[in-house]
């Protein structure tokens, strides 16, 4: 019986030599699976497919250069210099009122707003935008 004690007493002492790295709870918001890594499998391939959506996002990037953008920009922050939200700063922003993800007129000056960097900062982040929340 000693003996077994002994033994045992033994293993504890080896595992806790073993260099020991905890799992952590995924990185996931309410996922209580453990990993080593960020993330559990399930929710990794989640993220996986997120930062691919977010690759397609640069198309929009491009619309945002383009020439027909850029015009259109002007023409409107020309014609209201001031934020159409704070109606005190400068617009330095055109706004997709209705976002183009959302289906908004991209080049109608109708769907557009005048917005200073505050604002424009304050209706990314209510819109969820993962560009506000940084
Ligand atoms: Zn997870
Ligand atoms: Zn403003």
């Amino acid at each position: 019986m000693l003996l077994i004690v002994c033994i045992y007493a033994r293993r504890v002492i080896k595992g806790g030599n073993i260099p020991y790295k905890p799992k952590k709870p995924c990185a996931y918001p309410g996922c209580p699976a453990l990993t080593h890594e960020r993330y559990c499998e399930a929710h990794q391939k989640v993220v996986d497919k997120q930062y691919n959506q977010f690759q397609r996002d640069k198309g929009s990037q491009a619309f945002y250069e383009s020439a027909a953008w850029r015009r259109l920009r002007r023409i409107k922050l020309q014609a209201n210099p001031l934020c159409e939200v704070c109606l005190k700063e400068k617009a330095t922003t055109a706004d997709h009122i209705i976002p183009m993800k959302q289906g908004g007129a991209a080049l109608d000056i109708a769907n557009l707003q005048g917005l200073c960097a505050a604002c424009h900062g304050r209706k990314s982040i209510q819109e969820g935008s993962r560009f506000g929340k940084r």
